[in-house]
């Protein structure tokens, strides 16, 4: 059976000592980017927008990299599929899971044979177990010593689409890896299947590390899956992750809460169970000048969200930011006021993963337009000279 090798691309680094502290995300941050795009701005009076053009290499385990075919080899057997750029359909996804079945078949027959040998020598042959860790927004250094710890230590590597190529650089090289993430409206893998996959994996002896971007226990149906694990006699360990709201306010100076300015922040969902738009009621409640509103996965809905935020009397000039890939070397954002975010992140073409800050302490952001003569520093250390509409 062919062995996976963690990322071609990957340093060959793979301790935290090697980690260059230029790219510690200080503010502002001058982390020079591995593509040199120009950032066009326009500016009228408080409102910025700044976008680069996108990169075509994504930093996070896109399901249809070459890199991530190239990682989850060990799986398809002899039958590597080539990376398709399209969505595939439900019948790819059949073929697709098909054709893992095999190798992860013999994968579990070879750890159950260890584990009866290793019980009938008197070792343990106990069940295994998963841990739920949390990778963080993207920037590799933003992993805690206890994640890094986990990866290192573990035989099979479940990993969501939002866990970065960067972060995957610590997965011992022959230990297997597996993508089951999804993107907006195609699922990889169920996760129902998912469940059974820790779970067989766990039950046959294995140390299995689901990774997830940010925190696992923040909209990363991490309790499901805790929940399930737990119910069948797994033992479950959650490490948790720098969520993007997190790691996200701190490269762009925004403080979450601030005396005086808001004094309460709230995580908000743009999605539904069944992929609506039914959340958007909390903005009744949501849209208090006093608090800062988070949005993860809220790009399709963020037209509604403002005009409820609006309608319920949130101010139209409240400060906002929408970022893209944050706290990575394509991080792309776009500041504006709330009346006019909507247009600004369509201009800019944002792309998910994206998440969008809303309330006054996005102002205190040292990358806030203070004056139409504002010239705005991007993380890429590119300098943004602003035109005055
Ligand atoms: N568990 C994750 C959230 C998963 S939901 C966490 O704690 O961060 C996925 C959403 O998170 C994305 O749609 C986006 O809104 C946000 N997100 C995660 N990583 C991001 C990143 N690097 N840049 C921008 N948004 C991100």
């Amino acid at each position: 059976m062919a062995l996976a090798a963690a990322s071609s691309s990957c340093s060959p680094a793979r301790n935290l000592s090697h980690f260059s502290s230029s790219s510690s995300p200080s503010l502002p941050s001058s982390k020079p980017s591995p593509v040199s795009p120009f950032f066009p701005c326009r500016q009228s009076q408080r409102v910025v927008s700044c976008s680069a053009a996108a990169s075509p290499s994504s930093p996070f385990t896109e399901k249809d990299s070459a890199e991530r075919y190239r990682r989850d080899g060990w799986v398809y057997g002899s039958g590597v599929p080539l990376p398709v750029s399209a969505h595939q359909n439900f019948s790819d996804r059949e073929n697709e899971i098909a054709l893992q079945l095999p190798e992860l078949k013999r994968l579990l027959e070879a750890l159950r044979a260890a584990r009866r040998a290793e019980a009938g020598g008197g070792g343990r042959g106990g069940p295994g177990s998963v841990s739920l860790v949390g990778t963080g927004p993207g920037d590799p250094e933003l992993l805690t010593l206890k994640a890094v710890r986990a990866i290192e230590q573990a035989d099979l590597v479940l990993y969501d689409r939002l866990v970065s190529n960067d972060v995957l650089c610590f997965v011992r090289a022959d230990a297997k890896m597996l993508y089951v993430g999804k993107t907006a409206g195609y699922h990889s893998r169920t996760q129902e299947e998912i469940h059974e996959l820790l779970l067989s994996f766990a039950e046959a002896g294995a140390n299995v590390v689901r990774l997830k971007g940010g925190d696992p226990l923040v909209f990363g149906r991490g309790g499901e899956e805790m929940d399930f694990l737990q119910k069948q006699g797994i033992q479950v360990k959650v490490i948790p992750g720098i969520t993007s709201a997190s790691g996200i306010a701190a490269e762009l100076g925004i403080p979450l809460t601030h005396r005086g300015v808001a004094n309460s922040v709230r995580f908000l969902t743009g999605h539904s169970r069944n992929g609506g738009m039914d959340p958007l009621y909390v903005a009744e409640n949501a849209a208090d000048p006093d608090s800062t509103l988070v949005v993860y996965m809220g790009l399709s809905t963020l037209q509604a969200l403002a005009s409820k935020l609006m309608n319920h009397g949130l101010p139209p000039d409240t400060p906002a930011v929408a970022v893209e890939r944050g706290t990575t070397p394509q991080q792309r954002m776009v500041f504006a006021e709330l009346k006019d975010i909507v247009y600004e992140v369509k201009l800019a073409d944002l792309a998910s993963p994206t998440l969008i800050i809303i309330g006054r302490v996005v102002a205190l952001s040292p990358l806030w337009p203070q004056s139409s003569e504002e010239t705005v520093v991007l993380k890429t250390g590119e300098l943004c000279s602003s035109q005055v509409e």
